[in-house]
């Protein structure tokens, strides 16, 4: 018998016996949630004693309780005195970055220690009733190995969506400027030229990557780089664009000044990281295109309120400043203007776990609760490319579910304390008892 006949009959056998295993299926787990009130965050209608029908991962029936169909053997959840929404979404963590690693200090750190800082950070972020995130960038693809682990029910966490490096120009925001010369240190997405985007581009897909992040301008938190000047060349954003799309990837572009944002957005980029230094005619570009804007504005507030025990790196401090007096006003106008906004944080900037903190912001800034409530939710799936799996509570649907007191079309901060949360069916967080 030749050995690649041998291993033939081998596998054979092998697969005989897994089908074998496979026909006492364990029985599929059913759970009731009876909510005392479930808003229906798509039509905006906050409906009264509703009763979700789960089965294994998914919703499966969402009916008022009179209605409700029976559901044998169900483990039922008493949410009754509460608030249910589906689970939140963060178009923009870095979940593997703490406060505190920028600058020189994030020298320090190594891969395997920064997945693992991710690894605490994804708790926090499930708890505080963010179900699904999109991590726009890390070191070392740490961000794909802490989605894979949380996808294998290694480590407790939300879904999700992962860029790996952010793809930036030499010397630009997203390489890495901290050290001269002689130690050669450079970005892991650092790429240059139509053809070395396209390259660089395949090679994070090869690696992982969900979905593309790049560095349209420069930014804050890094050294030597203005966060008005464009970096990528409009061709080049083109280039990388039409290779992530063509390859099924969507592309964040991380973007402060006007240029940068409307080169981006007639680029074809999908959604905008801050636009904190935009004019009219960005604004009118995002609108024009339909590019969401993720406008990560809590940091700020956050920033002026711990000032004193806040470790921004002497070289961003002015950066910081000029950017936080323009973010929000710009913010505003693209509100009123009527631009996608899809709730992002920057969440590491500042500690991880109070990205609902973001909803109030835009509250502030024009936006109604349900609007903010929104961004987080069907918005950000639909920017996700995810709008077929969460975001909504919907038959069909990941059960990702949380729970609140009060009433959030009232006061959204009581999307601050998050008191239940659900991923896929499994009870993360309950304070509401049995
Ligand atoms: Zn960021």
């Amino acid at each position: 018998m030749s050995k690649a006949f041998r291993s033939v009959v081998v596998c054979s056998v092998a697969i005989a016996s897994v089908a074998a295993v496979a026909q006492t299926p364990a029985p599929t787990k059913r759970v009731m949630v009876r909510a005392g009130h479930l808003l229906d965050v798509k039509g905006g209608k906050m409906l009264a004693d509703q009763t979700i029908v789960i089965e294994g991962d998914k919703i499966v029936s969402v009916d008022p309780a009179s209605q409700a169909k029976a559901a044998p053997e169900a483990v039922t959840v008493d949410l009754s005195n509460a608030t249910v929404l589906p689970g939140l979404i963060d178009a923009h963590t870095h979940l593997t970055f703490d406060p505190g690693g920028a600058g020189y200090s994030r020298l320090g750190i190594s891969t395997p220690r920064e997945a693992l800082t991710g690894a605490k950070n994804a708790r926090i972020t499930l708890e505080a009733g963010f179900t699904t995130v999109r991590n726009v960038g890390a070191s070392g693809y740490s961000d794909i190995a802490l989605r894979d682990a949380i996808n294998a029910g290694d480590v407790p966490g939300p879904r999700i969506v992962a860029s790996g490096p952010p793809l930036g120009i030499t010397g630009g925001h997203c390489d890495n400027n901290l050290l001269p010369y002689e130690y050669h240190a450079q970005g892991d997405g650092v790429a240059d030229g139509i053809e070395n985007v396209q390259h660089k581009v395949r090679e994070v897909i090869k690696y992982g990557a969900d979905v593309i992040k790049i560095c349209a301008t420069g930014g804050v938190m890094s050294k030597g780089d203005d966060p008005n000047a464009s970096q990528f060349t409009f061709e080049e954003m083109k280039a990388i664009v039409a290779e992530a799309h063509r390859l099924g990837r969507k592309v964040a572009a991380h973007a402060h000044g006007a240029e940068g944002v409307r080169w981006a957005s007639d680029a074809g980029v999908d959604s905008i990281e801050h636009g904190h230094l935009m004019d009219g005619a960005a604004i009118a570009a995002l609108k024009k295109n339909g590019t969401y804007l993720v406008p990560t504005l809590y940091l700020i507030d956050w920033h002026r309120e711990n000032a004193a025990h806040s470790d921004v790196p002497e070289f961003s401090r002015r950066k910081m400043q000029m950017v936080s007096d323009a973010a929000q006003s710009n913010a505003k106008q693209a509100i009123a203007a009527g631009v996608r906004i899809g709730l992002g944080t920057d969440a590491a900037v500042y500690p991880h776990g109070l990205n609902a903190h973001e909803l109030a912001v835009y509250v502030r800034l024009g936006m109604t609760p349900l609007q903010a409530i929104q961004s987080a939710t069907v918005n950000d799936a639909d920017l996700l490319g995810w709008a077929d799996r969460i975001g909504t509570l919907e038959p069909g649907k990941f059960a990702d579910i949380i729970a609140v007191d009060g009433d959030p079309l009232k006061d959204v901060a009581t999307l601050e304390h998050v008191k239940f949360v659900m991923k896929g069916g499994e009870v993360v967080k309950n304070q509401y008892g049995k």
